[in-house]
């Protein structure tokens, strides 16, 4: 059985939901290893493993959606909740500019006090300020949460955001796209599978590309990973406006759900079976931020094709326990010596050039920075202009 399917890949076919699966769970690691690397090189012959410098921007960790499984977020009126100024944020642009990045990912909390025409007045504030700069901002949970504090449809929001700046949307907030799995996880009520299939439904015809994720290692079967991808194919059969696919680990350190992390050799067969399912989907990301350097090396004989994002900042995996730092010397060296030719990437995966560090001198970031100074509780003063709706956010900005 394991044979006829592997003959299948190799002849190029699409799997069975129920293929996929009989793979996933009985390939030995090597033979998936092997077939997810031959479909990388047919679709990247070229040897070239790519990367972005951008940042990682978490403008608030304010929520009310409470996912079990996230240490990031602080509920309304904590002491140490935070919504970052405009100011801020110029700031990381500027330290993210002088490293050669050309854009922010940019995501936070379902803040009930940052009203739809804040996020509007933060792009255009960027774009005026950094016109090329680009926005992959607001993973598609975010999109409904100012749909229905706006009560504007999903479409109107988009079509809003993009006037506004926003240059594409990143696929957070997926984890698995079960709705079973969703409830469990306490993330149903944010978005449920259909709802979040349907933001990057939106967002693809309003002409916008995206990226998609899974979080997978928390209380989803191996059949509900292999259903996960088989909806994410679906949708680009029908679109085509996925970039790229990126799968992590659950982190379980400081979360209310705890438990364990997935091993890497999990991570390394997951990322496998996605390139064989995800034929439609040209790139697979490493996913070393959950993995570390050297797991996210292997990733590349396993089917990936890019190493995502060098980091300059991360907020919401290191409050859940891991806190791997690489900036792009690093990642080049990583690439280089799986025998890769790294090179520079935008969100489109267009390429842009080789390792920047070569052409100029850029600071090397050794250490993440976080999205606040620990200890300061500063609030914006721009944040009076909106108005709140939660109590404690109203008397902030009396
Ligand atoms: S994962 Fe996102 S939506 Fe869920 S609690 Fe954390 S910040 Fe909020």
């Amino acid at each position: 059985m394991i044979d006829r399917l592997a003959d299948k890949v190799r002849a190029g076919q699409r799997l069975a939901g129920d293929e996929a699966l009989e793979l996933y769970r009985h390939a030995p690691a090597s033979l998936l290893g092997q077939l997810a690397d031959l479909v990388r090189v047919r679709k990247h012959p070229d040897g070239v493993v790519s990367y972005i410098i951008d940042r990682n921007v978490n403008y608030t960790n304010v929520c009310v959606a409470k996912c079990t499984f996230c240490a990031f977020y602080r509920p309304v009126g904590s002491s140490e909740g935070y919504v970052l100024g405009f100011d801020e944020i110029f700031q990381k642009i500027d330290e993210t500019m002088a490293v050669g990045g050309v854009q922010l990912l940019l995501q936070g909390g379902h803040n009930p006090d940052l009203p739809l025409v804040w996020y509007e007045d933060l792009f255009r504030a960027i774009k005026e300020r950094y016109p090329s700069f680009k926005l992959h901002a607001l993973s598609p949970p975010e999109v409904i949460h100012l749909s229905r504090l706006s009560q504007l449809s999903v479409p109107d929001v988009i079509a809003r955001l993009v006037n506004a700046g926003l240059d594409s949307i990143p696929g957070g907030g997926a984890e698995i796209l079960v709705d079973r799995v969703r409830k469990i996880l306490h993330c149903y009520g944010k978005a449920s599978a259909d709802e979040w299939l349907d933001v990057m439904r939106h967002a693809h015809r309003a002409g916008l590309r995206t990226t998609a994720t899974m979080m997978y290692g928390t209380v989803e079967t191996e059949e509900e990973r292999i259903e996960h991808l088989l909806r994410l194919r679906e949708l680009q059969d029908e679109t085509g406006g996925f970039t790229a696919f990126i799968a992590w680990s659950y982190q379980p350190d400081h979360t209310e759900l705890a438990g364990s992390e997935a091993t890497g050799l999990d991570y390394l067969r997951t990322l496998a079976i996605a390139r064989l399912v995800l034929d439609n989907f040209d790139n697979l990301q490493a996913s070393w931020v959950t993995q570390g350097g050297k797991v996210g090396q292997l990733s590349l004989a396993y089917g990936a094709n890019d190493m995502g994002s060098v980091m300059i900042e991360e907020n919401v995996v290191r409050a859940a326990g891991a806190s791997y730092c690489m900036d792009e010397v690093e990642i080049v060296r990583n690439i280089e010596d799986a025998g890769f030719l790294p090179r520079r990437r935008n969100m489109h995966y267009e390429i842009l050039g080789g390792p920047i560090f070569r052409e100029r001198d850029v600071p090397r970031m050794t250490e993440l920075a976080t999205a606040r100074e620990a200890g300061d509780t500063s609030v914006p003063a721009e944040l009076r202009l909106y108005p709140a709706r939660s109590r404690s956010g109203k008397s902030e900005r009396v």
